[in-house]
C-alpha cells in the first residue's frame, strides 16, 4: 500500500491561519502585533529570496514587519551595533539576520549578538542550552527541527516509545531535532539513535525506526530496503541534482529538487512520508512566524 504523503503545504497553511486568528485577536485585546526585524548584507540571490518569502509571510499574517538591508562592505562594528539597536527596540520582538554573512564578518560573534529573548531562529547558545533542558526551559526550538516535530504530531505518528533515527548531526537539524524527540512531552519520549558519516551500518540503524528523520545532504542516500515496513519517513534532504524549463514559464530554467530518500520507492514501503520539494521546506519560515509570535507573547506577558 502506498504511504500517506505528508504535505508540508497544506500543514503550513493550517498552521498560518491559526498564527493569522491569533495575531488579530491579541491586536483587538492588546494593541500589540509581533515585530520581526530581517537583516540582509549583501544581495546574494538565494538570501534574497529567503529573506523575500520571510518578509512576504509576515505581511500576510499582519506583524510588524522591518526589512533591514546593509550593503555587503558593512564593518562587524557596525552590523553588532545595529543589533544592539534591535535589542532594545520594543517594537521588535524577532531578530533575523539572514546566513551566510561576508567573510569579514565573524558570523558566530554576530549571532551571539541577538538577545536570546529576541532569537526566533534559536541558534544562540543559551537557547540551545534551553532546547537541552527541555520543558518549560525551551523558549524558542530552532525553525526546521520545530517544524519537523509539528509534522509528526499532525500526522498522528506515535512518538512515545517509538524509535527514532536521524540521520546526520549538524547543529542545525541533526543534533537539536535528536534532542527534542527524546524529551518528555508530546510528540516526543522517543528512543533516538543519531546516525552519521563515522556510523559503521548506517542501513540497519535506519532498519530499526519507525521514525527516520533524514538531514544528511546526499540525494537518494537512504534506499527503499532500509525503511521498516510502515515507518514515518521525514525527508529533510534539500539537493539541486539538475535543472528543467519552468511550468509557468517554459522560457525560464528551475532547479531540479530531490531528497536524501528515494521517495518513489520509499512510499510503496513507508507509513507515512514527506515529498521533496512541499515537504518540510515549507515548514522552517512558518515556525519563524511562530516563534515570533512567541517572542511578543512573552515580552506582553500574554500567555
Ligand atoms: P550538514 O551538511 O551540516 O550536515 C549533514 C550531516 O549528515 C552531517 O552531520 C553528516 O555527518 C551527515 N552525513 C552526510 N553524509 C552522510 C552519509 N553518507 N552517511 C551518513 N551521514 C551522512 O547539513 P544540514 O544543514 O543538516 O542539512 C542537511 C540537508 O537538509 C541538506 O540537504 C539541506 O539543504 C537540508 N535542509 C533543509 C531545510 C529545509 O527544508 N527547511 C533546512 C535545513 C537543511
Amino acid at each position: 500500500m502506498s504511504a500517506k504523503i505528508i504535505s508540508g503545504t497544506e500543514i503550513r497553511e493550517a498552521i498560518l491561519e491559526e498564527i493569522a486568528a491569533e495575531v488579530k485577536e491579541i491586536k483587538e485585546k492588546h494593541s500589540i502585533v509581533p515585530g520581526l526585524v530581517t537583516i540582509l548584507v549583501g544581495e546574494n540571490p538565494a538570501s534574497v529570496s529567503y529573506v523575500t518569502l520571510k518578509i512576504k509571510t509576515a505581511h500576510r499574517l499582519g506583524f510588524h514587519e522591518v526589512q533591514d538591508n546593509q550593503s555587503p562592505d558593512i564593518s562587524e562594528e557596525d552590523l553588532l551595533a545595529l543589533i544592539d539597536k534591535y535589542n532594545k527596540d520594543d517594537s521588535i520582538h524577532g531578530i533575523l539576520v539572514q546566513l551566510p554573512l561576508p567573510k569579514h564578518i565573524d558570523e558566530k560573534k554576530v549571532l551571539n549578538a541577538i538577545d536570546p529573548d529576541k532569537d526566533v531562529d534559536g541558534f544562540h547558545p543559551v537557547n540551545v542550552g534551553r532546547l537541552m533542558i527541555g520543558g518549560d526551559e525551551v523558549k524558542f526550538a530552532p525553525c526546521t527541527p520545530a517544524g519537523i516535530q509539528e509534522m509528526i504530531i499532525r500526522t498522528g505518528v506515535e512518538t512515545s516509545g517509538a524509535e527514532v533515527v536521524v540521520v546526520g548531526r549538524s547543529n542545525i537539524v541533526g543534533k537539536p531535532i535528536a534532542n527534542m524527540m527524546l524529551q518528555k512531552g508530546p510528540g516526543a519520549n522517543s528512543t533516538v539513535t543519531v546516525v552519521h558519516t563515522r556510523t559503521k551500518d548506517l542501513a540497519a540503524h535506519c532498519k530499526r525506526a519507525d521514525i527516520l528523520i533524514v538531514a544528511a545532504g546526499v540525494p537518494g542516500l537512504v534506499k527503499p530496503e532500509w525503511i521498516k515496513p510502515g515507518a514515518c519517513v521525514i525527508d529533510v534532504g534539500v539537493n539541486r541534482v539538475g535543472e528543467k524549463p519552468s511550468a509557468k514559464d517554459p522560457g525560464k530554467m528551475v532547479a531540479i529538487l530531490r531528497g536524501d530518500v528515494d521517495f518513489d520507492a520509499a512510499k510503496e514501503i513507508a507509513g507515512s512520508i514527506t515529498p521533496v520539494p512541499g515537504g518540510v521546506g515549507p515548514m522552517t519560515i512558518t515556525m519563524l512566524m511562530k516563534n515570533t509570535l512567541k517572542a511578543m507573547k512573552f515580552a506582553a506577558e500574554i500567555q
